[in-house]
């Protein structure tokens, strides 16, 4: 493709995507986008894999687990296009969080912090929703990243093969550091509504949600279990993600 043809290609584009609008265009930059999420979130998944210590549970546990999610993920707005999976961290903290493309991980220090299944399935709720709602993607498209995104989508010819992938890891490491650091106010606000809505269909107990929440407040609070609590807990606050979901109907 020439500069020229290129150029006017991406603006044709980045108008579509702003506007919003319906048709053959939209369909294209779908599918597009869609397969720079399964790449991004493939690359993350296997560098968060080499990084950490995999669990693999007993088959009894593991099985069960699997059950679970494949619940919510059966209430998941993505289901047939995205391969969800769930991959267990050996980590004491109480935390889990997604990665695009549909790869959730979860820390066996939540798996063992929780009461009952609706207690999980309301933490991994969240997380799916993260990824329904296209919240690490559409921050990647709404930063400076939207340029770079356009040049990873459209330049298929390798000229420049070390830029791409040069800007292939800098948009992976916008989406890692959302994963692990957490979302904007407004992302993780409606990943509670959302994630409470899949949990809600899949049959648990939004009660049980709000259990954990104030128990989590509760002990995030005491000195010496800050450390095995700081990622989950750091924003939204605790307690305005308690009054958010207690308002809920
Ligand atoms: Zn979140």
């Amino acid at each position: 493709m020439s500069k020229k043809l290129a150029l006017v290609f991406t603006l044709s584009l980045m108008i579509f995507l702003l506007a919003g609008s319906v048709g053959c265009a939209e369909s294209l930059f779908g599918s597009l986008t869609l397969g720079l999420e399964k790449n991004i979130g493939l690359y993350n998944y296997q560098s968060v894999t080499m990084e950490k210590r995999v669990v693999q549970l007993p088959p009894a546990k593991a099985e069960h687990l699997n059950e679970l999610f494949e619940r919510l993920v059966s209430h998941s707005a993505r289901r047939n296009e995205l391969h969800f999976r769930l991959t267990v961290i050996r980590d004491d903290s109480v935390n889990a969080f997604a990665l695009p493309g549909g790869y959730v991980f979860v820390n066996t220090g939540l798996l063992s912090y929780v009461k009952n299944d609706s207690e999980l399935a309301g933490v991994l709720g969240h997380e799916i929703a993260h990824i329904d709602r296209s919240h690490s993607m559409k921050s990647i498209y709404r930063s400076a990243g939207i340029s770079m995104a356009l040049v990873l989508l459209l330049n298929n010819d390798n000229n420049d093969d070390a830029r791409r992938k040069q800007i292939f890891s800098e948009i992976a490491g916008v989406s890692m550091r959302l994963a692990q650091l957490g979302y904007s106010r407004n992302a993780e606000f409606e990943a509670d509504r959302y994630g409470l809505a899949i949990m809600e269909k899949s049959g648990y107990n939004k009660q049980d949600l709000l259990n954990f929440w104030r128990r989590f407040r509760a002990q995030s609070a005491e000195p010496e279990q800050g450390k095995a609590f700081t990622i989950l807990s750091t924003h939204p606050p605790t307690s305005e993600r308690i009054r958010q979901i207690e308002s809920l109907p």
